[in-house]
């Protein structure tokens, strides 16, 4: 069953970028992408200037990331390509419209969820990004993920994957969820896998199916959240068909990761997932 994201409850503020005549003369299609909630500008103003790699010095535009603040679903890419440095937005490239049929399979669009890199500049040539440059943005990341505060993190390739499942490998554990810090976050293949390898293109699609059903908890006013789970548990060996009933409906307390390099223990009362 489809899920949209949930109504805001109330209206955000917006600070819109049609200040800028680059915002203003973007293709219309993409104009939605470049509103900026309140609360992200000062942390956006912060990456524009940011000098702390060797990427300050070629990139044209930072790419902080796209979406509203109180999305439920964040999706962490990469790195920026050629389309997204010229035009300062993550994901708008040929990645970027696989990414959209990926979302609007499952009744979402760009509009609906937050959207962002490990890197937010462009590493040159598309080379792949060093480790000095994850990690001179990792506080950004870090910092995103508080504010959003996403119900559900999808990574996207090895990259972002790494943070959460160091040394796993893509193939092995791409669509099974785990729970970490309080959320589950869920390793998929890099749209771009897809568009050179066309038998990922189900594999994506499958896995994408896979996140409705992670986003539809309700918030209960003790902070506390409830999930009906029926998406694959991460689990070693093959993936489950059926979730064990242990795994269907799982409550826990939110709680905050010191970092999101933290990797804890079961929460209280629970299975481990692993
Ligand atoms: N690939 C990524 O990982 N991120 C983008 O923003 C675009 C392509």
């Amino acid at each position: 069953m489809p899920v949209r994201a949930p109504e805001r409850t109330t209206p955000p503020s917006m600070v819109e970028e049609s200040l800028s005549d680059f915002a203003a003369n973007a293709p219309p299609a993409l104009r939605p992408l470049y509103l900026v909630d309140e609360q992200l500008v000062p942390l956006y103003e912060t990456i524009a200037d940011c000098p702390s790699c060797n990427l300050a010095r070629t990139r044209s535009k930072t790419v902080p990331g796209s979406g509203p603040v109180t999305a439920d679903l964040m999706l962490i890419g990469e790195g920026p390509g050629q389309h997204e440095d010229e035009l300062g937005l993550p994901f708008v490239g040929r990645s970027g419209q696989f990414l959209d049929q990926l979302l609007a399979a499952i009744d979402l669009t760009r509009e609906d969820v937050y959207v962002t890199n490990v890197v937010k500049c462009r590493p040159p040539e598309n080379r792949d990004p060093e480790t000095e440059e994850i990690e001179a943005c990792g506080d950004y990341l870090e910092q995103q993920i508080e504010m959003v505060n996403p119900r559900v993190i999808v990574t996207l390739g090895r990259f972002s994957m790494a943070g959460w499942f160091p040394g796993d490998r893509i193939s092995r554990i791409h669509g099974q969820y785990k729970q970490i810090g309080g959320r589950y976050v869920i390793p998929m293949y890099h749209p771009a896998a897809a568009l050179r390898n066309g038998s990922l293109r189900e594999v994506i699609h499958q896995d994408f199916a896979k996140i409705p059903a992670l986003l539809q908890g309700k918030r209960s006013p003790r902070g506390e959240h409830t999930f009906e789970v029926t998406a694959t548990p991460f689990v070693d060996g093959p993936p489950l068909a059926t979730p064990p009933p242990s795994l269907r409906t799982t409550q826990f307390i939110e709680t905050e990761p010191e970092s999101i390099f933290d990797r804890p223990g079961p929460l209280p009362g629970q299975e481990p997932l692993l």
